[in-house]
């Protein structure tokens, strides 16, 4: 398979075309942002772990039953993956209150939610990413009621298998957010990264952040962070 050109560069990944018309290549930036690309930095490491850390959590989702966007890692930092029209939400997933959750109900961060939560967020960066509703999502045609029943199942069974999985690591899944796609046959499958940048990972003891937050908050210590996320993810 060979690299085209680069069709879409975000804040932490470039994707490019192959000679296969239904395969990208997707290769991880170091490049870190937070709110709304307002700070911006870097940690040194971070796409070869969110490379890593994504297709093994990725994987292990397959073998769950959440068809996923993963085709092969292909080095450090590019994995081949599915080419999708990426839906455009951001699908976030609580376990326990944190961030904007805890700003915007006054729920003391740290507090575990009765039930998991689930929310959309419309993926738009002039609007600043603002909370949409299913009826909205509708409305507007960024997805359909039967692809958003799909889509808040499969939000939930990964939560469920990342979770038990996680548990063992020692690592608490605060939340966390994904993206989906809709494939060439119209199939929904789970897109984007799963990772450091786009989860909040507590470790279960001291209750230590282990994730991007360390960045967001200026609380140093992020590359430390995520090498220990990788190391614990590939310790079984
Ligand atoms: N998140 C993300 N990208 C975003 C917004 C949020 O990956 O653009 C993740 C974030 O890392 C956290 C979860 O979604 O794991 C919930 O984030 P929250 O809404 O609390 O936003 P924040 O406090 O990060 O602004």
């Amino acid at each position: 398979m060979e690299k085209g050109k680069m069709i879409y560069e975000g804040k932490a990944k470039r994707v490019y075309e192959t000679d296969e018309k239904d395969i990208y290549i997707v290769d991880y930036k170091d490049d870190a942002t937070a709110f709304n690309g307002e700070k911006k930095g870097t940690i040194s490491g971070k796409g070869v772990i969110n490379n890593r850390v994504t297709n093994h959590f990725m994987q292990i989702l397959e073998e769950n039953g959440i068809p996923t966007h993963l085709i092969k890692e292909l080095s450090d930092r590019e994995t081949a993956v599915k080419k999708v029209d990426i839906i455009m939400l951001e699908v976030i997933i609580r376990n326990i209150a944190a961030g904007s959750f805890s700003k915007r109900y006054g729920v003391k961060e740290g507090t575990k939610l009765i039930a998991p939560s689930l929310e959309y967020s419309y993926k738009n960066d002039d609007l600043g990413d603002p909370l949409i509703n299913d009826y909205h999502i509708i409305s507007l045609g960024i997805a359909t009621r039967e692809e958003l029943d799909t889509i808040a199942d499969y939000a939930f069974k990964v939560n469920k298998v990342l979770t038990d999985y996680l548990k063992d690591l020692n690592i608490i899944l605060v939340d966390f957010k994904l993206e989906f796609g809709k494939t060439s046959d119209g199939k929904i499958v789970l897109a984007d990264e799963i990772s450091p940048d786009t989860c909040r990972f507590w470790d279960a003891t001291t209750m230590e952040k282990l994730d991007k937050d360390r960045f967001r908050r200026d609380l140093g210590g992020e590359v430390e962070a995520y090498n220990e996320i990788l190391k614990r993810v590939f310790s079984k």
